[in-house]
């Protein structure tokens, strides 16, 4: 755990430390957009029934405001036994380079508390999410901060968030993204972050003259994120090889049937037993021969331990943060194409954009409009980092980070703070 929150500051700080001495920025001017504008902990009791037994348990919340230059805070909320400040600190800030890069007027900020919600039943879960919005009451709001969902929170957390706030402050839609549909959320907002993971990837892929029809892909994650870049993956005709969750993978040189998958995921629980297809180990599913491979499961992934015997050509990162700074300079030096997190899975926060923009207008759009909008936005996007990529003959990931400071720092500067 402590590993894993140094290697996501040290990631972070390596790739930001490189793009302003790039962009030539000066002490003060790295200081602002180093530092975080409120870094928020909390203790968030609950009781939890264990063996017909009630005991009051603590769980640590965070919620780290990074940067509101451009517009409010925005970011996930995450539920998972690793997090911690200085990982919520990392995440937090590649949401202030993600909403400048996507051009949305938000800035980052990112949420999480420290608990396996797997180890809680549906009563536990909705009272630590009621506790712990009721502390950060405070701190969101429509125009303030908009938390959404991350690792290991979805829809029904979204509304149990939605309902606590409004208990105070009003019936306030537009406070969360991601929320069920019925509650004013997103039509394709679900789907979102994977399609457009594959919207990305297949543009990458065409780039390298990557055919759908010859390319092996693998996907590491198989959540709301992985299941539905392989869905769009297996839509535009990729042949997709392996696939994991937190259990472990399958494998198939034949190429899996992802509605098979699926089914099976929805019956079982899990991948492992899915039919005509060979068990394969989390660590195993990276180092495939493929060409194109997605981390869609959690940071530092793929670190110096595996990077030699990764095979792939494009790198798509699903996941925030998948590959430590130390293995991307390897992969780079090798000539993998990587298509980095801030441009990858940058079709999450683009539809939260969406559905705040829905909420405060009171005018829902079709999921249609939705998944058009997101292409259209993700594809100039795409365009305008690969150009700056060529033009200055650095990697997407730097003309990335390049490209969001360079907004960020101006943003700050024309405001006056
Ligand atoms: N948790 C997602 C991310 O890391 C979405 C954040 C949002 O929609 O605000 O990008």
């Amino acid at each position: 755990m402590t590993d894993k929150k140094c290697i996501c500051q040290e990631t972070q700080h390596h790739f930001l430390k490189r793009a302003f001495d790039r962009l030539k920025l000066k002490g003060t001017q790295r200081e602002l957009l180093l530092s975080s504008f409120r870094e928020t902990r909390v203790t968030v009791p609950v009781t939890l029934c264990h063996n017909g037994e009630n005991t009051l348990h603590t769980f640590q919340g965070y919620r780290v405001q990074h940067n509101h230059a451009r517009g409010p805070f925005k970011g996930g909320l995450r539920f998972h036994p690793d997090v911690n400040m200085g990982e919520i600190w990392a995440l937090a800030q590649l949401m202030t380079w993600k909403t400048a890069l996507v051009d949305i007027p938000f800035g980052g900020a990112k949420g999480g508390i420290a608990v396996d919600p797997g180890q809680l039943n549906d009563t536990e879960r909705e009272e630590l999410t009621r506790r712990f919005c009721q502390k950060m009451a405070p701190i969101i709001g429509v125009h303030e901060d908009i938390p959404a969902p991350d690792i290991g929170t979805n829809p029904q957390v979204m509304a149990w968030m939605l309902d606590e706030y409004s208990k105070t402050h009003g019936f306030r839609t537009a406070v969360v993204t991601g929320k069920p549909v019925e509650l004013g959320g997103c039509a394709g907002r679900l789907e979102a972050t994977g399609h457009g993971v594959a919207h990305l990837a297949h543009r990458a892929a065409t780039d390298m003259a990557l055919a759908p029809g010859q390319s092996r892909v693998v996907i590491q994650g198989f959540g709301n994120v992985g299941s539905h870049a392989a869905i769009g993956m297996a839509d535009k005709g990729y042949k997709i090889i392996a696939l994991s969750d937190v259990h472990g993978g399958v494998f198939s040189e034949k190429g899996i049937d992802i509605s098979l998958a699926l089914a099976h995921v929805r019956e079982t629980g899990a991948l492992s037993g899915l039919v005509d297809s060979a068990p394969v180990s989390n660590a195993e599913l990276l180092e495939l021969p493929c060409d194109i491979l997605i981390p869609a499961a959690l940071e530092a992934t793929i670190t110096c331990d595996n990077t030699d015997a990764i095979q792939a050509k494009l790198v798509v990162e699903a996941a925030n943060m998948p590959v430590t700074h130390r293995a991307d300079d390897q992969l780079q030096q090798r000539g993998v194409v990587i298509v980095p997190d801030l441009l990858a899975n940058v079709g999450g926060v683009l539809a939260s954009y969406y559905e705040w923009v829905q909420n405060l207008q009171q005018f829902p759009w079709e999921r249609e409009l939705v998944l058009s909008r997101l292409e259209k936005r993700l594809s100039y996007t795409y365009d305008t980092v690969r150009d700056l990529a060529q033009e200055q003959q650095v990697d997407m990931r730097r003309a990335a980070y390049e490209l969001a400071i360079r907004r960020v720092e101006r943003a700050i500067r024309l405001r006056g703070f």
